[in-house]
């Protein structure tokens, strides 16, 4: 931290809301793998450091069909969701390393905005295509949405738990490279409701991880779904790879996702 930096170290949820207040000048700190280089290469100099470590966030909660996942919750841990979310534990385990996924927190994944040069926030992906509700805090008190929303509206609100109902069957594909340090240059997650919906989404895109809303509607037809996933995100470039390469290989990772949830069926 900076010379001037207030440390808030919250034991118990709801310290950590009383704590973050209308979050005017916090600084939310998860496990820090991303706030805490940009402090020490002074690219960021927070006046308040909210540090969730303590804070009692750190749940994973299954109760019959429905998981809810606590903001402070280290990535690693949705290793634990395997049998029944597999794409979520797949997703996690893609994520950089084991160091990383043991400091780094599933709110620090979805919060994070898009990195200097290379995509982050994976986890994203399958929480969207989950239909996940993100609950959170801010200066008008508590709000459950769904994530799209949250993740749009996201300046000035704790995230403090995920939750979703367990799917009939998911699928995640990726696609990473030894050069790009761990980071994922762009994945697909499909989930297949218990009512029968197919809902697909993708990150490392451009911005944040976005729906296959043109995809999901060409579903039954895995080729059609491919070529129209083209009508539905933004591709950049970035230190990782070009927007022509996402452009030609997002179509390939979309028909492979829907293959694997029909064979799942
Ligand atoms: C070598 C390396 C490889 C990496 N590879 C990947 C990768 O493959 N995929 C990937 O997605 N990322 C990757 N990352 C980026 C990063 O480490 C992870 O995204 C990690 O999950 C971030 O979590 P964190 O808890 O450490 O975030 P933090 O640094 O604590 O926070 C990140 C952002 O989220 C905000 N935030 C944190 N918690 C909350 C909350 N509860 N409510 C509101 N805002 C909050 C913070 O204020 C900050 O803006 C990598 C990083 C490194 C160093």
């Amino acid at each position: 931290m900076t010379q001037g930096t207030e440390v808030l170290f919250p034991t118990s949820a709801n310290e950590a809301i009383a704590q973050f207040g209308d979050g005017s000048g916090v600084t939310v700190i998860g496990g820090g793998t991303i706030v805490m280089p940009e402090i020490t290469y002074g690219r960021m100099a927070p006046t308040k450091a909210l540090l969730l470590s303590r804070a009692g966030l750190d749940t994973l909660e299954v109760d019959g069909a429905s998981v809810t996942v606590g903001a402070a919750l280290p990535i690693g841990r949705l290793a634990e969701l395997a049998e029944d979310v597999t794409a979520l534990a797949q997703c996690a385990l893609n994520v950089a390393d084991y160091e990383i996924r043991r400091q780094g927190t599933v709110g620090g994944n979805v919060c994070a905005g898009e990195g200097h040069d290379a995509p982050r926030g994976d986890l994203q992906g399958p929480f969207l295509a989950l239909a996940a509700e993100a609950c959170s805090v801010g200066a008008d008190g508590e709000r459950t949405e769904p994530l799209d929303d949250f993740l749009a509206h996201r300046a000035g609100r704790l995230l403090l738990d995920l939750r979703f109902e367990k799917p009939a069957a998911s699928a995640f594909a990726a696609i990473d490279y030894p050069h790009t340090h761990e980071y994922t240059v762009l994945a697909v997650t499909g989930v297949r409701t218990t009512g029968g919906e197919t809902r697909l989404a993708a990150t490392g895109l451009a911005g944040y991880g976005t729906r296959l809303r043109s995809a999901e509607a060409a579903s039954s037809d895995p080729e059609q779904a491919a070529a129209a996933a083209l009508k539905d995100v933004t591709v950049g470039d970035d230190a990782l790879a070009s927007g022509w390469y996402r452009e030609r290989t997002l179509p390939v990772l979309v028909r492979r996702v829907l293959s694997e949830l029909e064979e799942a069926a």
